[in-house]
């Protein structure tokens, strides 16, 4: 048996990510902080495809929260292979319209949460001297968007923090990289205007948006003892995009 914790997997790219894990033979676990019905149904599509695995609902922006559930699921399987660090939120604004609630949001789930989860998981990684995290990071953490400085020193932080822990974890066998996504239709691209996408469609060579899907199979892949030896790296999948 092999499990993957998927951090913010009720939706979008997690969930894509906790449906492609499951077809890869893991036993998936869903996180989610609100979204109850989603995460059952992300569950209820696993099982009925012959795949199993549990939902967990915690804010993993509370480090009291990422303690618990890594010592449930713990508990319940007795190991995690794999973590995907994935829960994250844009709060777009420019600096100097910017609400500072919104940015501790940001940095807590997006950077601090990424922190805890890699940490509590990563001890019990080093107990079995293996493992995985891959961390959800986007083009943002290099490119430069005007009203997305939050976002991008989020996923700035991201980025370091896979190269750090990449150096830090190796002897233990335990592998860290990064996927850095472009645009990718989920409900946060949604938010967009039509003529803010027909903007970007025209910076990206490939004229379209990434799926939840692809972005799912990098991670697959990365997870894979094909990637054996890759690791500290941020992998970059955007179409060619160029801002
Ligand atoms: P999304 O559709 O908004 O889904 C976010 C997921 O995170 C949901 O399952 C949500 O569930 C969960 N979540 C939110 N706050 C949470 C918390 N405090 N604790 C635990 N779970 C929480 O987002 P997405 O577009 O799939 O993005 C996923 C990741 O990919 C993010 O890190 C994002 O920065 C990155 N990314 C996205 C894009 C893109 O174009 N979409 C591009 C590059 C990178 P609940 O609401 O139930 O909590």
């Amino acid at each position: 048996m092999k499990v993957a914790l998927i951090t913010g997997a009720s939706r979008g790219i997690g969930k894509a990510c906790a449906l492609r894990l499951a077809r890869d033979g893991y036993t998936v676990v869903i996180n989610y902080s609100r979204s109850d019905d989603e995460a059952q149904k992300v569950l209820e599509t696993i099982k009925a495809d012959g795949g199993d695995g549990m939902t967990y609902k915690a804010d993993v922006s509370d480090l009291a929260q990422v303690k618990q559930m890594i010592k449930d699921v713990d508990k319940q399987y007795g190991q995690i292979d794999l973590l995907v660090n994935n829960a994250g939120i844009v709060r777009d604004n420019l600096l100097l319209m910017l609400n500072m609630d919104d940015l501790d949001k940001c940095m807590d789930l997006n950077v601090k949460g990424y922190f805890y989860c890699a940490q509590q998981a990563g001890l019990k990684m080093f107990r079995k001297k293996k493992g995985v995290i891959i961390n959800m990071s986007s083009v943002s953490g290099e490119l430069a968007l005007a009203g997305q400085s939050v976002y991008s020193a989020t996923k700035g932080a991201v980025n370091a923090l896979t190269r750090v822990l990449a150096k830090e974890m190796g002897a233990k066998g335990i592998r860290v990289n990064a996927v850095a996504p472009g645009f990718i239709e989920t409900e946060m691209i949604d938010a967009l205007s039509a003529e803010k996408k027909e903007e970007y469609l025209k910076t990206i060579p490939l004229h379209r948006f990434g799926t939840a899907d692809e972005v799912a199979a990098v991670v697959s892949m990365l997870a894979s003892d094909a990637c054996a030896y890759i690791t500290g790296q941020v992998i970059t999948m955007d179409g060619g995009i160029s801002l």
